[in-house]
Formats: structure tokens, sequence, C-alpha cells
């Protein structure tokens, strides 16, 4: 019998950075048991990242929708700066400072969501908030607790039910936890955020821990997960417990960020800037909330610590930056160089710090599909694209609702494997854009028109390169190959930006997040973007275009077949649903016809487009046109902007985070081929029965929905 305290959780998540939080988040919405430790003691901090793109706006959208009331992840649209416009200056002929360019700061028409910014601090809260509402204020991080020893038992990791990884943890609250220190007392200064809070010093083993009567054995605990989620950023300690070693340059760049209200007489503060001087270095401005600006410098010479040095190749052969040498002052007079002749003094610093950071990527992303790693654990580069934070919540996005998935049963455990071939494309997707970045952002530029032959940047290749990375930037271009997840059979091959098409749904890339568009609700003519019906809730949906049905009578017929096909136990519309949930909690089955909404009516749909509750009450929220005159938005064409015929139709599948998993034709061979696609990886649920989450819950929008009785 073990004197330290043990216990069950389905899901460990160590790290409450933006990418632990986004998989709280999920596990959170579809009610898993979770728990989520750091290893910080709660500080309140300013700084650090602070760009989100647009992808990451529309899938803080997707967790709120309309149907929460929520003051969580909905803020960031309302309080964040929004960044509208990016110029680039660099020297002229007479090497004098001028803009040499300005473009949109976000592709104009990627997404509903431009890209803005604003402090990590305001996101990590803002997702304390959101789990907290999701979970009904039971689930929230747990700080200061450090994890000293992760085992994996491998002779239980094919076993589904079993609690197969178990974690010793420390509580650290008794401990003295290193305080950040302060620049001049009251700077707020981010070099200290990175708090190692060493391991070493602790036992790993329960027996000597229980042994040794001076330890207080409260403070320990033993956590047996079926899953545990390694979000510990850069210097991942979970990372090193599975032994994976990141590959990528061995050098460490170090920039130098400061955020201030400045005094300036440069013209474009408020936008962001690329500024290459001619030989005094470049500077990236980025306009922030409440007046700040950020400047981004990249630090050519700043002096390490030697006493840091592993000596091996890779991140610490150098050694860690000396971070005392790195001041206020120092970043400050980088950027007045640069800068010249503009004027550019500071009165108040809120913060600064000394980002030290390399490409690097992980070349694995899991063991076992038991453990996982995300975020800066996986991939580490420059902050020049405002893509670390992003890129770190979309993996967890991405890996979320399958564990969800898997750990309620309703999935089979081999869909975990598609979280690594998934992101991992986009990791090294995302260094390679980094490394043409950085070569462009830290070198010194051509002078125009010169005869003479220059070593040096060509401004104008920047600028495209920029541009073109807009797209990837957005986050809104990724491209998921096939898998058993994504069904591309039946599509073109794949075109040079990584799309494949189906010939019945020509504008909707497969194995890419559904774009919106606008469709009208037939009962009560609400016009609505069809991702806000579709919502990060866990649920797969099946979106039924059905052609214009009034000039197009037979299309009425193909509904009624389809009628037939979901009152079957055999197919997806109840095979996969647990016997106690609501109909539509696993896969929500959506019509979208391609009539005015004047020239139909309800009931002239078959039952399954408007089904009735086990009380008779009438779900109107399963019909939509997504063609017409509307009265305050204009006229609609959902299926234009799909490339759907309106004789022909199509049928869309989108995964629960949003991305088009497969596109049939509009018939009953169609739907045969959906359910062939779920029955490859959703467990019949004959004998599952769910426990009723909340009995007295009258919320008819949660991922399963009991029966109320
Ligand atoms: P993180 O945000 O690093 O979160 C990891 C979390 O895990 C932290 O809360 C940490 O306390 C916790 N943790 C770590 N180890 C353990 C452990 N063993 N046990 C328990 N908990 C642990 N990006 C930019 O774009 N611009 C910037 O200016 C910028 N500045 C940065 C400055 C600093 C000092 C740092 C550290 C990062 C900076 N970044 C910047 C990077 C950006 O913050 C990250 O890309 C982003 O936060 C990644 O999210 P994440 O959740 O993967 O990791």
């Amino acid at each position: 019998e073990s004197k330290i305290k043990h216990s069950n959780t389905d899901v460990l998540i160590i790290g409450a950075g933006p990418s632990g939080l986004m998989a709280a988040t999920w596990l959170a919405r579809t009610g898993v048991p979770f728990r989520i430790i750091d290893k910080r003691s709660n500080k309140i901090f300013s700084g650090q990242a602070d760009g989100l793109q647009s992808r990451t706006l529309e899938v803080f959208q997707s967790f709120s929708g309309s149907t929460f009331d929520m003051r969580g992840l909905d803020s960031a649209w309302k309080m964040a700066n929004h960044m509208n416009e990016f110029c680039f200056w660099s020297p002229d002929e007479t090497g004098k400072l001028v803009r040499s360019s300005r473009i949109p700061d976000s592709i104009p028409g990627i997404s509903r969501f431009q890209q803005i910014v604003i402090h990590q601090g305001y996101i990590e809260k803002w997702f304390d908030e959101t789990i907290k509402t999701f979970s009904d204020g039971k689930s929230k991080v747990e700080r200061p607790f450090l994890p000293i020893s992760l085992d994996i038992d491998e002779s239980k990791v094919e076993d589904k039910d079993a609690y197969a990884v178990k974690v010793l943890v420390k509580d650290l609250s008794k401990d003295a936890v290193a305080d950040p220190e302060q620049f001049n007392s009251n700077v707020a200064n981010g070099l200290y955020r990175q708090f190692e809070g060493d391991q070493d010093k602790f036992y790993t083993n329960i027996a000597d821990i229980e042994n040794d009567p001076n330890v207080k054995l409260d403070d320990y605990e033993v956590i047996n997960c079926k899953y545990v989620l390694g979000a510990d950023g850069a210097h991942s300690w979970v990372r090193k417990q599975l032994g994976i070693e990141v590959e990528g340059e061995s050098t460490d760049f170090v920039w130098g960020v400061l955020d201030s209200v400045p005094i300036t007489d440069f013209p474009d503060i408020r936008h962001r800037c690329a500024i290459h001087s001619v030989d005094s270095g470049s500077v990236m401005i980025i306009p922030r909330e409440n007046d700040l600006v950020r400047l981004y410098i990249q630090l050519k010479e700043v002096p390490r610590d030697p006493s840091t040095t592993s000596g091996t190749s890779g991140a610490n052969s150098k050694g860690r930056i000396d971070r005392s040498k790195i001041t206020p002052e120092l970043i400050l007079k980088n950027a007045q160089d640069i800068l010249k002749p503009f004027k550019f003094e500071i009165e108040d610093i809120e913060w600064f710090t000394g980002y030290q950071i390399g490409q690097r990527v992980s070349p694995k992303f899991d063991k076992f599909n038991r453990v996982f790693i995300s975020g800066d654990a996986c991939h580490t580069h420059s902050p020049k694209a405002g893509q670390g934070m992003n890129v770190s919540m979309m993996d967890t996005f991405n890996l979320g609702f399958k564990l969800a998935l898997v750990c309620k049963g309703l999935a089979k455990f081999d869909i975990l494997k598609t979280y690594e071939s998934e992101r991992i494309q986009v990791a090294r997707e995302l260094i390679a854009f980094d490394h043409k970045l950085s070569r462009l952002f830290s070198g010194k530029p051509m002078i125009p028109n010169s005869t003479v032959i220059q070593e040096g940047v060509d401004m104008d290749e920047f600028h495209r390169v920029f541009q073109k990375g807009g797209e990837f930037a957005s986050g809104t271009t990724v491209n998921y190959g096939e898998s058993s997840l994504i069904d591309l059979s039946a599509t073109s091959p794949v075109d040079e930006d990584g799309r494949s098409f189906s010939l019945v749904a020509t504008n909707i890339p497969v194995g890419r997040r559904l774009e919106t568009t606008l469709i009208e609700s037939q009962a009560d003519g609400r016009v609505i973007h069809i991702v806000d019906r579709t919502l990060s809730d866990g649920r797969f949906r099946v979106l039924i275009f059905s052609g214009d049905v009034h000039t197009h009578p037979s299309n009425l017929k193909i509904l009624d077949e389809f009628n037939t096909f979901f009152e079957s136990n055999k197919h997806f519309g109840k095979k996969f649903t647990p016997v106690n949930a609501f109909d539509n909690s696993v896969i929500d089955v959506i019509t979208i016809h391609g009539s005015r909404r004047h020239d139909v009516e309800l009931f002239d749909f078959p039952e399954f487009t408007r089904p009735v509750d086990y009380k008779n009450r009438l779900d109107y929220w399963r019909l939509y046109t997504g063609v017409d005159t509307t009265y305050h938005q204009g006229d609609i064409d959902a299926y234009e902007a799909y490339g759907i015929d309106k004789k022909e139709g199509a049928i869309i599948v989108v995964r629960p985070d949003g991305y088009v998993a497969k596109v049939t034709g509009f018939n009953i061979r169609g739907l045969e081929d959906i359910d062939k696609y779920f029955n490859k990886f959703l467990i019949p649920q004959t004998t599952n029965v769910l426990t009723p989450k909340d009995k007295s819950s009258n919320d008819r929008d949660r991922f399963v929905k009991p029966l109320l009785a």
C-alpha cells in the first residue's frame, strides 16, 4: 500500500501555455476527464507572443459561436489591435530610409478574420475562462505542479481502457519558486519567465520518497493516465522523457523584444513595418493594443554564459545567452540606429525580453500514441511571422478532438496516429518558411538601381516572399493528406497549392478547413455563417446539399430515400450514436437546399431534415437554404461559393475541427460511401450506454446530449 496519493485521469496535460490550454478547451468542451498542470506559479505577465492569425480566430469563434454566453476567447477580436497594413522601409539610391511599398497585412478575402495582436497573458486568461465555462467551473490549471517522472507501461499501450502512463508530480506551492526578476524594479521582464524548476533535485523513485522521513508525502501524487500531452514549451521535459531529440540548425538566434508607447515622428508607427537599414540591421515594428508598439530586433552579438555550454551540438552548443547583458537600453539603441533619421524615444517600458531561439523541429510527435508533444516542444523558430503561438494552438486543436473521441469510446485508438502525420508536415513547412524569411529579414539590403554588383537582400524578393508567405501564415491553407480521417478518393490530383477537389464541389478542397459562406434558416429566415452551425463541439457534420428541390422535384425523392437510410440502425445515422444520446450527438446531419426559401415549406422535406426529440419537440436547425435574396444580407449563394451544381447537389463531410473530410455525390451511393468512411474509425454503439452527464442540464447543444428523463 503506497503512502503517496494515487489518482486516475484520462488525459494529463503538462504545460499551460497556449498549446496545452487549447487541448484543455477541447476536453472541457467534450466532457472528457482531464487535468492540466504547470510548473509556474500564477504570475500575471505581459509580453511574449502576440499575433493571432486568421485561422486561430476562426477556431476561437468556433468554440463560442452564438450558443455560448462567454467572455472568453470571444474577447480577442474586440480587445486586440487590428493590423491593416504592412509597410516596407529600406534605403533608396542615396542610402536614405524610405517607404518602398505597402500591402494589406492580411490577404483580402482569405478569412472573415484578419490578423490581430494582443499579448499572450490575455490569451491564456481567456482560455482559463473558457475552460471554466465548459467544465462548469470544475477544471482549471493546477499550479505550481512539477512532473518528476513519467513511465509508460508498454504491456498496456494496446489496451484502450488502460491507464498505461504513470506520472509522479510534486506540488511546488510550498517550495520557494523563483520569482521573476524585475528590471529597474518595475519593468515586467520576460527573461525570467522560463523558470527552469529543475526536476533533478527531487527523488524520481516513489520508494525513495516514502523512505525519507524529511519528505512531506502530501506534496507528491501519482497520476495514472490514459494519455499524456507534453505542451511544456521549447525545453520540453516530456520530450526528453520520450528520448526525442529535435533536429535542425545548431545555432540560436537572439531576438531583442521591447514593448512600449514610443514618442516618435516615424509616420508608420501604427502599421506593421519591416525596416532594413543600410548597415545597422533590421527591425520589425508591431503596433499593439493600448497604443503599445513592439520592436523585434535580431541582436547580432550577445555574450554567452560559458557555464551553460552542454558540449553537444544543438541548442546549447554555444551556451545560453548571458541574459544580464540584454537590457532595454541595448534594444532601444539598436532600434534608434536603424530608424535614423526618425526620432524614437521611450518614456515607459511595458515589457522586454531576449528571446533565444533556433529553427528546430521534432522528428516525432508521440510515443505509442499514448504520450504526445505539441507546440514549442515540437517546433521552434523566429518570431517574425507571428507563428509560434498560433501553430502551437493548432497542433492541439488537431489532437484534442481525436483524444475526446477515443476517450469517449466513440472512435478507434488508431485515429490518434493522424495527429503526427497531419501536424509534422505543417511543422516542417513552418521551419522552411521561417528559414527563407530569416535570410531575407536579417541580410543587408541591396541599394536599388545601383550599377555596382552587390551582395545582399533583394527587397523585391523580400516583399514577394512576405506576400506569398501571408497565405501560409494565416493558417487557412493547411492541407491534411489522405488518412483514416481524410478520404481523397474521387478527387483531382493535388495542385501546386496542395489542394485536391471533387468534381461535385469544385471550390471545396478536400483536406482543408471548410471556408465559410452564408446560409439561411428555412424555419425563421435568419442568415448565418455555415461555420457557426458547425461549431467545435466534437461532432462530425454531414452537409447535404440537395440542390434546388423546387425546380427539380426528383431531388426531393432522393431525400425521401435518404430518410429510409437514416431510419436504419445499420447506418451512420444511428449506428455510432450512444443509445441514450441525442440523435445528432456524434454525427450531425444538416440539409442545405438550393431553392428560394419562399418557394418551399419546412414540411415539404422528409423528417430527418426536421427531426423531433423524445418529447416530440421539432429541431428547426437542421434545414437551411443556400440560395436566396435575403432581407438584410443581400443575395446569398452557397452553391456558387462551393462550386456545387443546383441540380446535381453534393454531400460534404466535415470533421469536428472544421476540415473537409470527404465529398460525394448527392445520391444513395454517396451516402453509402460516407457510411464506409465512418465505419473505418467509429465504433458501433450498440452496447455503450453513456451515463447522463448532468440530468438537470437543459443545454441542447452539448456533445453527448443525455436524454432528459
Ligand atoms: P509555452 O507558451 O512556452 O508554454 C509552455 C508552458 O509549459 C509554460 O507555461 C511553462 O511554464 C510550462 N512548463 C514548461 N516546462 C514544464 C514542466 N516541466 N512542467 C510543467 N510545466 C512546464 N513568440 C513570439 O511570437 N514573439 C515573441 O516575442 C516571443 N517571445 C517569447 C519570449 C519567451 C521568454 C518565450 C519563452 C517565448 C516567446 N515566444 C514568442 C514564443 C511563444 O510564446 C511560443 O511560441 C508559444 O507560447 C508556444 O506555446 P506553447 O504552449 O507550445 O509553449
